[in-house]
């Protein structure tokens, strides 16, 4: 929209006519809906490492009770036990003896540094060098875990700005939106807007959206379409 400049860069940023002040009303009007999420239930670098691999491909649900195993349990712990031992913690989670190979993988990596606190150099490049680790995966636990800045795009974002601003967005847009997302929003709004986004793709822009439920549908260009 001419005339309106992105607060974090102060220029216009744009991409398949999604731009920074419609993406800044979009998410002024879902948190008026749902209010701040604080979102990713976990309290520290290791469970967002532990949600952000057995998370992949099923519920949360699931990984709650896989989560539950792992209470308590130190990095070093976790790499001291067997594969055997590891797989049946997190078999509630499903795909368990990838899932246990994947998150081997990240704390033999962040071995040492995860309790310190310290953030690798170059740790988005180097989370995505390792088994099991996708960019959505590596978004999540550099935002989450790390507070740097990046936006993890996943499917129900891409679900809800299709619809929404009647985009035609895939999965190959990944690096186009994340870096939008980048320069339209702050870090703190990062972790809040994803989280946002995720809640109301459960809640009501679910597979077979809810819109006569949906506070958002005047300006959603699917209920309008
Ligand atoms: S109006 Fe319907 S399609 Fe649009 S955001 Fe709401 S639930 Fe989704």
């Amino acid at each position: 929209m001419k005339g309106r400049e992105n607060t974090v860069t102060g220029k216009t940023v744009n991409f398949r006519g999604i731009n920074d002040y419609s993406l800044r009303q979009l998410f002024k009007g879902i948190i008026r809906i749902y209010g701040e999420q604080h979102w990713w239930p976990a309290e520290s670098p290791l469970q967002v490492i532990e949600g952000a691999i057995l998370t992949q491909n099923t519920s949360w649900k699931n990984v709650e009770r896989a989560l539950i195993n792992l209470k308590g349990l130190s990095s070093r712990d976790l790499l001291k036990m067997s594969p055997g031992d590891l797989q049946s913690l997190i078999r509630p989670a499903g795909f368990f003896k990838n899932k246990e190979k994947s998150l081997r993988s990240l704390l033999s990596y962040f071995d040492g540094t995860l309790e310190s606190g310290s953030i690798p150099l170059n740790l988005r490049d180097e989370l995505l060098e390792l088994r099991g680790v996708g960019k959505e995966t590596a978004d999540s636990i550099a935002l989450y875990a790390f507070n740097s800045l990046t936006f993890p795009v996943d499917s129900y974002t891409i679900r809800f700005l299709n619809r929404f601003f009647g985009a035609n967005l895939t999965m190959n847009d990944y690096e186009h939106l994340r870096s939008l997302f980048m320069r339209c929003f702050q870090k703190s709004e990062l972790m809040e807007i994803h989280g946002l986004i995720d809640e109301h793709s459960k809640r009501i822009c679910r597979k077979v959206p809810d819109c006569s439920s949906c506070q958002l549908r005047t300006d959603c260009m699917y209920f309008n379409g």
